[in-house]
């Protein structure tokens, strides 16, 4: 995971997950079962410029395929 912000270069990063209500979950392509797979998302947001990147899936990616 990167520590360290693409933009910035800045090293001081906040770890965190996006959420709106009920939380933000990323959703497979053709996923169209009554039950979706998915996963909720965490992110990294750098201190300095802002700048949120590192997105990363909080599940194994594995399981949105299986
Ligand atoms: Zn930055």
């Amino acid at each position: 995971m990167e520590n360290k912000c693409p933009f910035c270069g800045n090293e001081s990063i906040i770890n965190g997950k996006l959420e709106s209500t009920g939380g933000l979950v990323f959703i497979p392509e053709g996923e169209n079962g009554l039950i979706k797979k998915s996963s909720y998302i965490s992110a990294l947001a750098c201190r300095k410029c802002g700048a949120v990147f590192g997105f990363k899936l909080t599940d194994k990616p594995v399981k949105l395929t299986d």
